[in-house]
């Protein structure tokens, strides 16, 4: 990972980049990053610009021998933890991260920003709870203990260490005394989660949100996407660039259609239209269709807002404004707040495999009797 290939976050690079140039790399720090705002590729690129022997300004020069292995994920002084499940027979306190390295290198090369759950989706054929456990523990103090391999200095990058729960006491001589040239950084999306005793010994490193100009940036130069649909994903994302790009990756961020055509049939109320309309959804994928909810739970927050604040400064393309302008007729903010919570309701029934279709269909006649008054919403 370059620090190139991460859009923006220029004040947060330099501030990394001159730590290295000046010799001053704290021994543990800990990234707090929400999910899909970069906190491990922000870690993987500075753990490759430490390594580099042969430094460009602002970047590892990706060729030299230590970036050549770390670009890769495979250099040998370069130490990965993260949170994982047992894998096939062997039993869950004898697994460790080193056994879903290839796993953890593929996803890397496809998704450095993925969030969790798709890390947890890739790994987890047991569909158990997944952590870092004893074992890992006892591996990372040895690996740091020992002498390095190929550099002279040694990292450990430890992914999501919410996920070390009391565990993470084991860590805390590593983290206090730690040997020379060890740098361990721990990149968190949940500073609550973590053990106070952990946190106060780690220089702590805010890593801001990815912003709309940087979404933009970076589905037009990676995905191909014009802007004005990049700027229409952006205001989705929220900062999340692994939203954004799964959004795109489902191709129309643009639902507007089928949340309108979904107002329409809830309105008539008629069986054989609202099935006609429930088959669209189940013609999509499961993240399709988390896409279509969460642009539908999008464009009622805009329209609430748009109502709230009598202003068109919201974030809905012009034909979307249309709609909600001629929504504004029927549905108020009480109802909007209602078939928004319904959404929410959805969205959280996907990855249950709850059937959507009949969730659908109750709340499909739940909306119609919104809009007709025929259920008090205040
Ligand atoms: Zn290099």
């Amino acid at each position: 990972m370059f620090f190139k290939d991460i859009e923006g976050k220029h004040q947060l690079k330099t501030v990394l980049i001159k730590s290295v140039d000046t010799g001053r790399i704290p021994h543990a720090q800990l990234f707090l990053s929400r999910e899909g705002a970069g906190g491990l590729p922000v870690a993987l690129a500075l753990a490759s610009y430490i390594m580099c022997e042969n430094r460009l300004p602002n970047d590892s020069c990706g060729t030299c021998s230590h970036c050549r292995k770390s670009h890769k994920y495979i250099h040998p002084d370069i130490h990965y933890s993260f949170p994982v499940v047992r894998q096939g027979d062997k039993k869950r306190e004898s697994t460790t991260s080193d056994d879903f390295l290839p796993k953890w290198r593929t996803i890397l090369d496809q998704n450095p920003f993925m969030g969790k759950s798709d890390w947890f989706d890739f790994i987890n054929e047991h569909n158990s709870t997944p952590n870092i456990n004893t074992k890992e523990c006892v591996d990372i103090m040895h690996k740091l203990n020992m002498k390095a391999y190929e550099s002279d200095k040694k990292i450990l990058i430890m992914w999501l260490p919410e996920y070390l729960g009391n565990e993470g006491n084991r860590l805390l001589k590593l983290i206090e005394e730690p040997t020379d040239n060890t740098f361990i950084i721990l990149v968190s999306e949940n500073q609550e989660q973590i053990l106070q005793t952990i946190l106060s010994r780690c220089q702590l490193i805010k890593i801001p949100p990815f912003t709309n100009a940087d979404i933009v940036n970076y589905l037009g130069n990676n995905m191909n996407i014009s802007s004005e649909k990049a700027e229409q994903i952006a205001h989705l994302a929220d900062g999340n660039l692994n939203l954004a790009m799964a959004i795109s990756n489902n191709q129309q961020a643009d639902y507007s259609h089928l949340i309108i055509s979904w107002l329409r049939v809830a309105y008539k109320s008629d069986p054989l239209e609202i099935n006609q309309w429930i088959k669209e959804v189940d013609g999509l994928n499961k993240e399709e269709q988390k896409s279509f909810l969460e642009y539908g739970l999008h464009f009622f927050r805009q329209f609430n807002f748009r109502l709230l604040t009598h202003s068109d400064n919201i974030h809905l393309t012009q034909s979307e404004k249309e709609v909600a302008k001629n929504m504004e007729k029927v549905i108020d903010i009480n109802k909007a707040e209602v078939i928004c919570m319904i959404i929410n309701e959805l969205v959280e029934y996907i990855p249950r495999n709850i059937n959507l279709k009949i969730a659908l269909y109750a709340d499909t006649l739940k909306i119609g009797k919104i809009l007709k008054n025929q259920i008090p919403v205040t």
